[in-house]
């Protein structure tokens, strides 16, 4: 059982000091204390299903035993080196790790979180191609730091610095639900939507949005030079947003083109997230030149990787680059055991399996509440888009949006939010998660919603009823 600080002095110290801009909470904030596979526990002893992965992060489960048992062997043994010095672990670990990618990618750098990654790969790019500018999508979340806080182009994120936009341009998101341009049909997703779409004969959509990068290139890079450009494989702060089949080959080509790189943010996509593919870019069917990943690599352990060529690694030989505790032996011992994991339990396919099955139960609750927009994901990374209006696609107001995600949690269900505003549900459980879970997930999902109906029909119920008065 818990032992430790009250509930009431945890929230008094988180008031008083810990920095106040930590993430908006319940109204009821949660105390974990003890977590296992796809079950967290409060300070009672009350259990919760994950379905958020604390964002994507534990992927193969909480104090997976054996990824426990590979890092508390390499506690005993050694915690740090120093970079300069060589250990088995990180040489084990590279080698097992490009060994999962595609083509050239067969040089990794270690760091330890997304921002960092995305940071590096802002700097190999920019050195490697000579060139300054970088493209990112409007709606992208690359990272807090201040320069990837440029690249994030999702102002509930962005503060209102001088400096942290140079050299980056933020290109029109090709969203094929709130985007101008529709195309939900033809997004990279496993499941039929419901929502019919407008083009014949190809995704039209998708050239609209192509074009309007072309236009970018024109009208807003120097010379038309590029030095990269970035793109999660599906935005996942943004609010699990797919694109357009085939739009991010044909960008990554005309990146190319005029002289950049193509960078795939994999923080969130990476590691059988999406089911389908180890890699979330596989299913868009290109290779990018740099790949960087964080989150899901270490199970929750402060880990995270660029992956690229040698030859645009190499470029970073012009000075020297360093990074006291990229890679530590405790980080790449856990990094090997995640690998294994996955390979093991074949948590790809169970992410593909359980991940679209889950998606098949939302679309059909999808057709009995009028609140949920759209349903889209791929594997166990997964967004419902609740809205006021389904013609007009208004996002549910935040109260009611707040409301249903704490009666979920009440309930014993755990989940994210995500989007402009929030509206967007979003799941990303442990790759471990089976059928069982998932049921649990919809049938508290379906208690929420209906709660959220009835108080909202007698709320109207309500007006009439003054109104008449
Ligand atoms: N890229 C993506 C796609 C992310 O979702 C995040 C974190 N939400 C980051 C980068 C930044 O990672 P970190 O918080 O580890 O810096």
């Amino acid at each position: 059982g818990y032992v430790g600080p009250s509930y009431e002095q945890i929230l008094e110290t988180r008031k008083t000091h810990l920095t106040p801009n930590l993430v908006a909470h319940f109204k009821k904030p949660l105390v974990i204390h003890e977590g296992h596979m796809q079950w967290l526990y409060d300070h009672e002893g009350r259990r919760y299903l994950d379905m958020f992965g604390g964002i994507v992060t534990v992927s193969v489960g909480h104090c997976h035993p054996k990824v426990n048992q590979a890092l508390s062997e390499q506690i005993s043994k050694l915690w740090h080196t120093t970079n300069i010095y060589m250990h088995p672990k990180i040489h084990e670990y590279a080698e097992r790790l490009v060994a999962k990618f595609p083509g050239n990618l067969k040089s990794v750098c270690f760091v330890n979180s997304g921002s960092e990654a995305n940071d590096l790969a802002m700097l190999m790019a920019r050195i490697h191609t000579g060139n300054q500018d970088i493209l990112s999508f409007r709606n992208a979340y690359h990272g807090m730091s201040p320069y990837t806080m440029g690249l994030t182009a999702h102002s509930t994120w962005r503060f209102p610095l001088a400096g942290v936009n140079n050299g980056l341009v933020h290109v029109m998101n090709p969203d094929p639900y709130q985007g101008i341009w529709g195309g939900a049909a033809c997004r990279d997703s496993p499941v039929q939507t419901t929502r019919s779409c407008q083009c014949q004969g190809g995704c039209q959509a998708g050239d609209a949005y192509y074009n309007e990068l072309e236009e970018t290139f024109k009208y807003s890079l120097p010379r038309g030079k590029v030095a990269a450009m970035f793109a999660e494989s599906i935005q996942g702060v943004g609010g699990t947003v797919q694109f357009p089949k085939g739009y991010l080959k044909r960008a990554a080509a005309l990146v190319r083109a005029n002289g950049g790189l193509f960078v795939a943010d994999e923080v969130q996509t990476g590691f059988g997230r999406t089911g389908e593919h180890f890699w979330g870019f596989e299913g868009h069917d290109y290779v990018p030149d740099i790949v960087t990943m964080a989150k899901g690599i270490g199970n929750g352990f402060p880990l995270a990787a660029v992956v690229t060529t040698p030859e645009i690694a190499a470029s970073l030989g012009q000075a020297l680059h360093f990074n006291t505790y990229g890679g530590n032996p405790m980080a790449s011992a856990v990094g090997i055991a995640v690998l294994d994991v996955i390979e093991e339990e074949q948590l790809q396919r169970n992410s593909r399996e359980v991940g679209t099955y889950f998606l098949k139960c939302l679309e059909e609750l999808q057709q009995r509440f009028e609140i949920v927009g759209d349903v889209r994901g791929k594997g166990l990374m997964i967004g419902v888009e609740l809205v006021e209006d389904r013609e007009k696609r208004t996002p549910l107001a935040t109260p009611h949006v707040l409301e249903i995600w704490e009666t979920c949690k009440d309930l014993g269900v755990l989940f994210g939010r995500g989007g402009l505003h929030g509206n967007v549900l979003s799941f990303r459980p442990p790759l471990c998660v089976g059928f069982e879970d998932v049921e649990l997930a919809l049938n508290t999902l379906e208690t929420a919603f209906q709660q959220h109906m009835s108080k909202r029909l007698r709320g109207w119920r309500y007006g009439q009823a003054q109104s008449r008065s």
